[in-house]
């Protein structure tokens, strides 16, 4: 069995982050990355490109160039954990144990809990922004659009990106209203949500473009079935579709509010036809964290249970998770992890000079939603859902300058500074 000073399970946007911190506060850390994945992708892109503003090719790097110098990279898939042990199992059958652990594999997308929908993504109409596979085709499909039923689903389950299922829906409008196709277009959305975002400010800027566009919006809705040959989809909700009035009470975070369900209401099963679909699957931890004695027994998603502000798992505390796997309630971006990094990376070495850290991150995360091609507005929130904006002007209103920060700032930031430990 191998023994490791720190190990990291993925080499995603969090851990990466977290070795590149870590290595420039000391030097002398024994860091080894365990990840199958010899190609990192820049996945806040994906929207951009399912819009056709930038190139699939350019949001994927070879791995082995953004690992830190310094580290070990093991080229393998984690499958299990023995914590009691402090080790860990891989699919290559080894073993490996360590001082820390850091758990940030991300997140899952759970395609079979819709039926039909992997059958029918990638063609028939039917896209999804959240494979590198298929952005590119909800471009062709959105340029190719003549007009009919749009719709643009978002599941009932916490998802990475909260505001991806409609930051497309808001471009394809636009793209539809200049090209004179939305005269002749139904745009639905059909949510899991019971809102279209979380934060009061950013919503009431949201929902004037949702008038804009004249989108018409389903709330607390499940979609279970998507039949790509009879382009048709079904979904389920609590709420009356035939009585906009009586709408279901959710708990919100950022981007995401769910539904809670009421079980005395009745269930409609309600089925659309549509010329256009982009969908988002539902989402929730890898299933060998899920299976872990890692995981946090009372989350229906099976993310790993940390205290949500030091990153620390509650039972294990020489582990620690981050990024899209842990069970803490903030939205689950690559903006978010830019601050639970150095939060983690201080206990780390607290812990290992044998302090103690008061580092706490406090549910800081960004979303940044393109409302028209050329607009954005920068929504930046906390735990407590306020809005904590970085810039010194009003951010509940879409600008151009916030579109070119996404566009041309945010990649080039990702790959030159937050991969390296320097934001
Ligand atoms: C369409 C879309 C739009 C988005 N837009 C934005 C945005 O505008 N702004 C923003 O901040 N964020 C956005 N995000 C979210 C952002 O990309 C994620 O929150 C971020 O990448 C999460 O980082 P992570 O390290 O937790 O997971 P990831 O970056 O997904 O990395 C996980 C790593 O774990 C590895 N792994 C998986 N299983 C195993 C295993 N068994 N063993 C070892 N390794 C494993 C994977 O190979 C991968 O390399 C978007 C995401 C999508 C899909």
């Amino acid at each position: 069995m191998a023994h490791h000073q720190i190990l990291m399970v993925g080499a995603g946007n969090a851990n990466i982050s977290l070795a590149a911190q870590l290595l420039l506060q000391d030097k002398s850390l024994k860091i080894t990355l365990i990840d199958p994945s010899d190609k990192h992708y820049y996945q806040p892109a994906w929207t951009l490109v399912g819009s056709g503003e930038f190139q699939i090719e350019d949001t994927v790097r070879p791995q082995g160039d953004y690992i830190p110098k310094g580290c070990i990279w093991i080229q393998d898939a984690v499958v299990s954990f023995d914590p009691e042990n402090n080790a860990l199992s891989t699919a290559k059958g080894e073993t490996h144990s360590y001082d820390y652990l850091v758990v940030s594999p991300g997140i899952q997308l759970d395609w079979e809990k819709i039926s039909g929908a992997k059958e029918s993504i990638g063609k028939n109409n039917v896209s999804s922004n959240y494979l590198y596979e298929t952005a590119p085709y909800t471009w062709e499909l959105i340029k190719n659009f003549k007009g009919g039923i749009a719709v643009f689903t978002n599941p009932a389950t916490p998802i990475k990106c909260g505001g991806a299922p409609h930051k497309i829906m808001y471009l394809a409008c636009d793209y539809w209203r200049k090209n004179g196709v939305l005269d002749k277009t139904e745009v639905h959305y059909i949510s899991g949500a019971t809102m279209i975002f979380g934060v009061p400010e950013y919503k009431a800027t949201l929902e004037e473009v949702l008038k804009k566009y004249n989108i018409r919006t389903h709330y607390a809705a499940n979609v279970i079935a998507i039949d790509g040959d009879d382009s048709r989809l079904t979904y389920q909700t609590k709420e009356n579709p035939f009585n906009d009035a009586k709408k279901l009470d959710g708990k919100s975070a950022g981007c995401f509010s769910l539904a809670q369900s009421d079980p005395n209401a009745e269930t409609h099963t309600i089925t659309v036809n549509y010329d256009f679909c982009h969908v988002v699957p539902p989402q929730s931890a890898p299933d060998f964290i899920k299976q872990s004695q890692l995981a946090d027994a009372n989350n229906p998603h099976g993310y790993v249970e940390v205290d949500k502000h030091t990153f620390r798992h509650t039972r294990y505390a020489n582990v620690f998770a981050f990024g899209d796997a842990s069970n803490a309630p903030a939205s689950k971006t690559g903006a978010a992890i830019r601050k639970q990094a150095p939060v983690v990376c201080a206990h780390i070495l607290a812990s290992i000079q044998g302090k103690t850290s008061d580092a706490s991150y406090n549910g800081y995360s960004a979303c940044p939603i393109p409302t028209q091609y050329g607009k954005l507005m920068l929504a930046e929130f906390n735990y407590d859902n306020k809005p904590q904006m970085s810039f010194p002007f009003d951010q509940a209103v879409p600008r151009w300058t916030m579109w070119m920060l996404k566009k041309y700032v945010l990649p080039w930031l990702y790959w030159n500074r937050i991969l390296t430990g320097k934001a």
